[in-house]
């Protein structure tokens, strides 16, 4: 669970910037579609895609780590980065010349990328950071791209999540991946069906799968997250997301008494939970319930922990739980919320 003596976390942070702190660990199952690509790409720009979690934004990186590599491709097994030379260093400390990574302004943790402090607007309140991809970063990471000699023959632009770029900015994009000239671009996505056509139909798709069951587990427990299972579940399948919560100090035997604390209203046991990660598994309790209720398996937890209720009752704390976590990351008084969500799970 997470420790007591663990500095209580602001209500603003999630499970995914608590992670980002630490490096991204490499992701065995994106090696072999990797190699694939690196030996039959010939398009300027790439679509990557896949599920949600399986590793989208790590692919784009290893696609423009091993272009940009300068160990002699000979040297270099199925042409995948040599992961040592001044280059690829480069490009895992985001610092490469030749490397643009256009990610929203609220996804800057997870990408690695240095966070700025956030802004304030008018009247000096703090601004909630973007989640969209604007023309300004379209048009900067263009002009630094072609006005620049760097070290290398190319340069890269990874777009993540590439369905986050705004109708002005996908426009920008447009006219370049035209004509492209010396640079590449890979556009990494969890939902290509939310881009552009015309963005679409000028890309190499490439499809990612997600890892089998044994991989995902062998992995996050090579990352040292024990009881590995449970939080797999937690995160619906995706490794990842999984690392994550292991990263925000959830552990298995916390998730394992979630539901009865949530039965019994108990507020203290989930006292330190960043907002964001206390209503996900609420909204994950819900949901399992629901399916109990219905008489089919439960997907995040154990079906053995959960009791059936009231279809209607469900669904209203359902809804509640979706406007509420769309205000989560506001600062406000985070303690009465922990309070209040607890004593409403108890339905
Ligand atoms: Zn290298």
């Amino acid at each position: 669970m997470v420790s007591s003596t663990r500095r209580s976390a602001p209500a603003r942070e999630s499970a995914a910037s608590a992670a980002a702190a630490a490096p991204r660990p490499p992701l065995p199952w994106l090696d072999a579609p990797l190699a694939q690509v690196l030996a039959t790409q010939r398009a300027h720009a790439l679509l990557v895609y896949g599920p949600q979690g399986v590793g989208q934004l790590d692919f784009a990186l290893g696609l423009a780590r091993a272009w940009l590599c300068e160990t002699p491709a000979a040297a270099r097994p199925q042409g995948l980065a040599c992961g040592h030379c001044a280059a690829c260093h480069l490009v895992d400390e985001r610092s490469h010349p030749d490397l643009r990574l256009i990610v929203p302004e609220a996804q800057r943790a997870e990408a690695g990328l240095p966070v700025d402090e956030a802004g304030s607007d008018d009247e000096g309140k703090k601004r909630k950071p973007s989640r969209e991809i604007k023309v300004d970063q379209i048009r900067t990471a263009l002009n630094f791209a072609e006005l620049t000699a760097g070290r290398a023959a190319h340069k890269v632009l990874v777009l993540f999540p590439a369905e986050a770029i705004n109708p002005i900015a996908a426009n920008a994009l447009l006219k370049t991946l035209e004509e492209p000239g010396a640079m590449r671009f890979v556009l990494a996505s969890g939902a290509p069906q939310a881009l552009l056509p015309t963005i679409r139909s000028r890309c190499q798709a490439v499809q990612l799968q997600m890892p089998t069951r044994e991989e995902a587990l062998a992995w996050l427990g090579a990352q040292g997250v024990a009881d590995a299972a449970v939080l797999l579940d937690a995160a619906g399948g995706q490794p990842q997301a999984a690392l994550a919560l292991h990263a925000a100090g959830l552990d298995a035997a916390a998730w394992r008494q979630f539901p009865q604390w949530a039965a019994q209203g108990q507020a203290a046991p989930v006292a330190g939970w960043p907002l964001p990660l206390l209503i996900d598994a609420l909204a994950k309790l819900c949901h399992d319930r629901a399916l109990v209720t219905l008489g089919q398996p439960a997907r995040y937890f154990a079906h053995s922990e959960l009791r059936a209720g009231n279809l209607d009752a469900l669904t209203r704390w359902a809804a509640d739980l979706r406007r509420r976590s769309r205000v989560a990351e506001h600062p406000f008084s985070a303690g009465l919320a922990v309070e209040a969500l607890m004593l409403q799970a108890r339905l």
